[in-house]
Parts: C-alpha cells; sequence; structure tokens
C-alpha cells in the first residue's frame, strides 16, 4: 500500500513538473527592439485629408446588379490618378472586369515571385437620414476630433488610401523593387462580387505565382476578451461558406382541412434537426498557436491550461465556447437567415423554404456539409439545395512564423513595437479567398488599431478611424512594400 501510494505521488510530481515546465515556455512577451524602427515620417493631417476625400465617393455596393452606380467608380479612378501621380508614372494599370483595378510595379528581378496587395474600392450602405444614428455624415468625410469619420474609414478605403500613400511615396524615392509588387483593388467584395475572383483568375492564366497576398480581415485589436493589451492579428485561414436551401412540399388547399404532414411543419421539423446537430468544435492547430501567442496575456492558471492542451483542451474549448466569437473560431456554424412560406392565414402553403447559411471550419468541405444536413434532416421529402457559384471551400492555412509571415511580424514588431503577434482565422470572408488557386500564402492583416469597441462600427454606425492610426499605418505600409521589394 505504501509502494502504491509513493508511486502515485511521484507520479503526480511528474505530472506537475511537466505541466509547470510547460508553462514555463510559454507565456513569454515578444522582446521590445531597442534601436529606433525605421519609419518614414508622414504628414498625419495631409494622409486624414485624402482619406477624407475618398469616403466622399459614394462607391457602395448593391446586391442586386441593376442598382449599380459605376459613375463614383470612375470618378474616384481619376482622383486617385490625380492624387498619387508618383505611383501611377511607375505601374502597369489595367482594369479588370470593369471597374476592379490591377497595378503592376515591375520588380527587376523576374525570377522573385510577386507580392500582390489586396484592398476594395466598394463599401456597404449607410443611411444619411438626421435620425440615422451617425454622428458625422457617413459619406461627408468629416475630419473631427482626432478621427476621420465616414463609411470605408475601416473597411476598407483606410487599407486602399493608405497602401497608396505609402507607394506613392516609396515610388517618388526613386526606389526600384526588386520582387514584383501588384496593386489589386476589386470594386465588388462586400456583395461577393466577380472584381477580385476576375484578378485571380488573370494571374493564373498568366502563370503569376505570388510569394504573398496581402489583404484585409486582421488588425492590431485592444481591450478584447482575450487580450487586454494590443495583438497583432494575422489571418492566416479563412473559413468556406455555403447557404443551403431546404424546400418542403405539401398538399395546399383550404386550411380548416389539413393533411397530417404541412410543408411549414415539416420544414420546421427540419430547421430544429439541424440546429440540434451541431458541427465538432475543437481547438486545431492554426488556434492553438493563436492561444500560445496570446498566452502572455492569460493568468499562470489560463497559461497552464494552454501549456497543457494535450490534457486541457476540452477546458479551455468549453471556456471560449461561452462567446460567439470563439465557438464560430472552434468550428462550422449554423444560421437559419431567411424563411419563406405562405400567402394567406387560411390557407395551406404547397411549399415552405428556409436558407441557412454555413461557414466552414478547415476540417469540413461543402460535401461534408451538405451530408452532415442530409442526415440531421432525415426526411427524404425535403429537398436540398445550393448555387454552386456561392459555395466556397475553407481556405488553405498560410505559413506561420516562416516566409511571408515573418516579414510582417518583422514589420509590425518594428512600428508597433511591444504588441503580440498571433495568427488568426477569419471568420467573414474577404476577397482573398479567390487568390488560392494561385497561392497558399494569404495573409488577412491591415496595420491599423481596433478597440474592441469599434468592431460594431465595421458596415454599422459612426464608422471611423483616429489620425494618428491611420498615419501609423501608412509607416506601416510602406515598411512593408519597401522590405517586400528587397526582400529576396
Ligand atoms: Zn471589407
Amino acid at each position: 500500500m505504501k509502494r502504491i501510494l509513493l508511486v502515485v505521488g511521484a507520479g503526480a510530481l511528474v505530472l506537475i513538473a511537466i505541466l509547470v515546465v510547460r508553462t514555463g515556455q510559454i507565456g513569454v512577451a515578444p522582446p521590445a527592439s531597442t534601436q529606433k524602427p525605421p519609419l518614414i515620417s508622414v504628414n498625419a493631417q495631409q494622409t486624414a485629408a485624402h482619406l477624407a476625400q475618398a469616403v466622399q465617393f459614394r462607391t457602395i455596393s448593391t446586391q442586386d446588379p441593376a442598382d449599380f452606380d459605376p459613375a463614383p467608380f470612375i470618378a474616384f479612378h481619376h482622383w486617385l490618378g490625380e492624387t498619387y501621380p508618383n505611383f501611377y508614372a511607375r505601374v502597369q494599370t489595367e482594369m479588370v472586369d470593369s471597374y476592379s483595378q490591377m497595378s503592376v510595379w515591375p520588380g527587376s528581378d523576374a525570377s522573385l515571385a510577386p507580392i500582390v496587395f489586396l484592398a476594395h474600392q466598394d463599401v456597404v450602405p449607410a443611411s444619411e437620414a438626421a435620425d440615422s444614428g451617425w454622428q458625422k455624415p457617413p459619406f461627408d468625410g468629416v475630419i473631427d476630433n482626432g478621427f476621420i469619420w465616414g463609411r470605408g474609414t475601416l473597411d476598407d478605403k483606410g487599407s486602399l488610401i493608405a497602401i497608396m500613400e505609402a507607394a506613392d511615396r516609396l515610388a517618388a524615392s526613386g526606389f526600384v523593387p526588386k520582387r514584383t509588387l501588384i496593386f489589386a483593388f476589386g470594386h465588388n467584395e462586400e456583395v461577393l462580387g466577380s472584381g477580385a475572383k476576375t484578378i485571380a483568375q488573370l494571374l493564373k492564366k498568366r502563370g503569376i505565382k505570388p510569394y504573398a497576398v496581402i489583404d484585409e480581415g486582421g488588425a492590431i485589436t485592444t481591450n478584447m476578451p482575450d487580450a487586454a493589451g494590443p495583438v497583432a492579428r494575422i489571418g492566416v485561414a479563412e473559413k468556406g461558406y455555403v447557404t443551403l436551401k431546404l424546400t418542403a412540399r405539401a398538399d395546399g388547399g383550404h386550411s380548416s382541412t389539413p393533411p397530417t404532414r404541412t410543408a411549414i411543419g415539416a420544414l420546421s421539423r427540419a430547421i430544429v434537426a439541424i440546429e440540434a446537430a451541431p458541427f465538432a468544435q475543437k481547438i486545431d492547430p492554426v488556434i492553438a498557436k493563436m492561444l500560445h501567442a496570446t498566452a502572455p496575456e492569460q493568468s499562470f492558471f489560463g497559461r497552464l491550461a494552454i501549456a497543457n492542451l494535450w490534457l486541457f483542451e476540452p477546458m479551455v474549448s468549453g471556456k471560449m465556447k461561452n462567446s460567439k466569437t470563439g465557438r464560430a473560431m472552434l468550428g462550422t456554424t449554423i444560421a437559419p437567415t431567411i424563411v419563406h412560406a405562405g400567402f394567406k392565414e387560411n390557407a395551406l402553403p404547397r411549399e415552405a423554404s428556409v436558407y441557412v447559411n454555413f461557414r466552414l471550419h478547415a476540417r469540413d468541405t461543402i460535401e461534408d456539409v451538405i451530408a452532415h444536413v442530409r442526415g440531421a434532416v432525415n426526411d427524404p421529402d425535403i429537398e436540398i439545395s445550393f448555387d454552386e457559384g456561392q459555395g466556397t471551400e475553407p481556405s488553405p492555412v498560410s505559413q506561420i512564423g516562416t516566409g511571408p509571415y515573418a516579414w510582417l511580424a518583422g514589420v509590425v514588431g518594428d512600428v508597433f513595437p511591444g504588441t503580440i503577434i498571433a495568427p488568426n482565422v477569419v471568420l467573414g470572408g474577404t476577397d482573398s479567398r479567390y487568390f488560392s488557386i494561385v497561392t497558399d500564402d494569404i495573409y488577412r492583416f491591415a496595420p491599423f488599431t481596433f478597440d474592441a469597441a469599434d468592431f460594431g462600427r465595421l458596415h454599422g454606425l459612426n464608422e471611423r478611424i483616429a489620425v494618428d492610426d491611420f498615419a501609423r499605418g501608412v509607416q506601416a505600409y510602406y515598411l512593408m512594400l519597401e522590405r517586400a521589394g528587397k526582400m529576396l
């Protein structure tokens, strides 16, 4: 008995030692650089004024192509040409899919794969009514109290203009990149449009395999639930997307003599069955790396759990499941979004349908989702269909720590010293998803600072960016472009 106790006791000590040693191996904050970062000086008021002007072009994307107004896009292109003459003097620019713009700045070494910088010109609509809730009109481009206000300042004219400010400065300096730099500005990202897709197909057709693609989708966050301090979230993967339509059919007729199976009843059972059969929710390697990177922000026991996911995975993922974002990171999500049924309160509809939107985790394919839904519904009379053109498989996972990731991390370290750098999975969709036909290394990151409270401004009210944060973003893009052009 005593010997057994000794063995168990020794085992427990060994386990504790392993847990603690592993905990000590993570949770190290990034070292603050002792050298002064090599940043350009930026006239913050002037760059802010340019973004404010860009906001005034109502480059609004519309769900129905018939509502699309090209005039603001054409005017915006003219303005870009006038505002950034040094850039346009050095690049070859072509219009793709009518209003998307691709500019190529040829590198001196044709053997080096190019880097593609993406941003989109279009914005989602915003109400201009006096009682809309906007503190400043969304398309006036107001600069007030240290902020540039308006639709698109964060999503995504902020990126587009900051890239242009940086590239124009670099071009004016006489810089000749070794590596070709490509700038691709789609015109209909917000409606899952064709612009960026056409550009990606064009690159493929020309045999161009980029070293990396940089797009929106990640930023530097502050005051987030998992980390209060600044964290540069570099999106190394993007979830897939598919919307399934489920249709139930039954006899129509007068509601005084209903059949046992009604269209609405059968459809409702199907919706309940799908929601009752969630997809697996587990910590994958990307999320594990993210947790490791943000561990310095955690308590000792938080770090202990993260350092020993082999033992504590259920506990850590259980905690993540308490938030909507956490659940979305761990697995494929299910969201019924539209229901159609009925036309008269005393008549039975012959048909009832629902659209269910799924965001696919990397462990599921569109085919898996359809099979999962079919199994959950378990009713051969429910028709399941989807628009083939609309679905996207989950993206490949880009390199983490090495290759282009190291280049980005280096820039973040120099421009934002002391910032934690963490890989991230992008839960929404970006234009960059189309580029997985030409490269695996896609990074969704814009060097702007987002406070937790700013997320509601994306596609929401009072979208704005701080003048200083924007200027800092220009410095970051300059360094990114300069190093991209020199990197071998
Ligand atoms: Zn966007």
